[in-house]
């Protein structure tokens, strides 16, 4: 379904985000005819630019990260003319006045933050002053939204000063993936599994975002940020919420919202123990974590692993375990429930072990598996084996229906249609900082120095014994 013409400004619009992901999909949206060529994108950023200059720009990356519909030529063209730049100044007066000019009064006005944060109070400041932050406007707010409480309850009140929190898009992209929202679908449009739910019947649950690659380029922001920072209170936390939450009354974006509120609220402190730091080493092909951040002392983490519990009804004695990092064996990520054994098993001892585990998997491929445990075929007696019911979107409804969308490109959907349902609310945001705050004051108080990991492992042995300790174990990333 097409949305209505909107005006779409860009600030940071010449960046690496615009050019990667924002531009090649809203050109994927476009070819899909959900954005009507009425629709007008507007980049604002520093670099000086005419609308000649942009669109060749803009044509470039798609070329470069536009997919499949790069090929479609006469699409491509009328895209581009969609499209317009103003030359920006977010700290000065340069380009407001034309900014001001260019959109229309009449339509929904998205402004998307795609700069760093502390750019965002003094864009929403000239927004206002420029008369563009009336009812019809939206902004959309990128990560990092602060760096612990303290600086995110400034930059909300920064943006707070000109808008409503109803116009503030907070983006995590982890809540646009297509397995995500099914998650929800899952769990609340199934009789199945919401009555399992909870501690009586899950063991535990895991939650794993690995990654292959290193720092890379981003080392001077990496070492300020680190794991924790960068993953876990942002990403991480959005994924445990969505799987702790207590069904909302109505997929709307409060009531949803809410239920992710009391989930942060309900965690308890994370103990020393109970949270393991590391840092790769180099390979002999590949700079270690120092070198390539250029900070010999660096104490940043680039992998964490830690276990948590939220203390509420329905999670009480059910740990939860989260472990990300960089330069691991594979690249993966994915949520596992871990369903507890049969009170009894019938079938004796050399039935093995069988256990329910529901997998929602979010990277390399999305999907959701659920492990059954049924009888090998054939006759060799009462044997068990775990075959996965693969829930998966492509299998059950063929490709066609499986070519979903990118997480950004449905994101900016939703900016437009002004469904907040996929984004972080202020609060939400602020309740991550003051359950993530004392952790890392915690190991910072202590002089904690992460432990040395082998690039292409699994993290530290100590992650490994975070669960062997309690005899579970970390699955396999495939
Ligand atoms: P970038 O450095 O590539 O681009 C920054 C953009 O901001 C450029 O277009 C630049 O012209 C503009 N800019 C800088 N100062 C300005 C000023 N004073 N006035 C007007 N424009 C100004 O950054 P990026 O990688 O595109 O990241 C943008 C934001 O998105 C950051 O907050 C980043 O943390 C976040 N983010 C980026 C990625 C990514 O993959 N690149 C992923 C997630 C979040």
């Amino acid at each position: 379904i097409p949305v209505e013409p909107f005006d779409l400004v860009i600030f940071g619009g010449t960046g690496d985000l615009a050019r990667r992901k924002i531009l090649p999909g809203l050109f994927r949206r476009f070819v899909a005819g959900q954005i009507e060529p009425e629709a007008r994108i507007i980049g604002a950023a520093r670099s000086e630019l005419d609308d000649a200059g942009y669109r060749a720009f803009v044509g470039e990356a798609i070329a470069d990260f536009g997919g499949n519909e790069t090929r479609q030529k006469k699409k491509l063209k009328s895209f581009l003319d969609m499209l317009g730049y103003v030359t920006v100044d977010a700290k000065g007066d340069t380009g407001w006045e034309e900014l001001a000019e260019r959109v229309t009064d009449d339509r929904i006005r998205a402004f998307y933050f795609s700069v760093g944060p502390g750019l965002f109070g003094d864009l929403a400041k000239r927004l206002h002053k420029h008369g563009m932050a009336d009812a019809q406007s939206r902004i959309v707010v990128e990560k990092p939204f602060g760096r612990d409480l303290e600086s995110a309850r400034d930059l909300n009140r920064g943006l707070a000063q000109h808008f409503d929190e109803s116009q503030i898009y907070r983006i995590d992209h982890y809540l646009g993936k297509e397995t995500v929202q099914n998650l929800m679908a899952v769990r609340f449009g199934n009789m199945l599994f919401e009555p399992l739910w909870n501690s009586q019947y899950v063991d535990h649950i895991q939650i794993t975002v690995a990654e292959t690659v290193g720092v890379g380029d981003r080392g001077g922001y990496y070492d300020k940020s680190g794991a924790m920072r960068d993953m876990v209170q942002n990403h991480m936390m959005q994924l445990l919420c969505l799987i702790a939450m207590e069904p909302p009354a109505k997929f709307d974006p409060d009531a949803v919202r809410d239920e992710k509120l009391k989930v942060i609220r309900a965690l308890d402190p994370v103990e020393k123990d109970d949270l393991v730091r590391g840092q790769y080493e180099g390979d002999g092909t590949q700079p270690g974590y120092r070198n390539q951040v250029e900070n010999r002392d660096s104490t940043t983490e680039s992998f964490v692993a830690l276990k948590l519990h939220i203390s509420n009804w329905r999670w009480a004695g059910t740990p939860f375990y989260l472990r990300t990092g960089k330069r691991l064996r594979e690249r993966a990520s994915e949520i596992a429930v871990v369903f507890k054994d049969t009170p009894h098993s019938i079938f004796g001892p050399e039935a093995g072990n069988h256990r329910n585990i529901l997998t929602i998997k979010l990277q390399p491929n999305e999907g959701i598996e659920l492990g059954v445990t049924i009888k090998e075929p054939g006759p060799g007696g009462m044997r068990l084996v775990d075959v996965p019911l693969d829930m998966t979107f492509a299998e059950a409804l063929g490709p066609e229906e499986a070519d979903f969308p990118d997480a950004y490109e449905r994101l900016i959907m939703d900016v437009i249609r002004g469904n907040q349902t996929l984004f972080m609310r202020g609060d939400e945001v602020e309740a991550a900082w003051a359950w993530t705050d004392p952790i890392i004051a915690g190991w910072q108080d202590r002089g904690d120095v992460p432990l040395a990991y082998t690039s292409g492992s699994s993290g530290p042995d100590d992650a490994l014994m975070l669960m062997h300790r309690d005899g579970r174990r970390w699955r396999e990333i495939k």
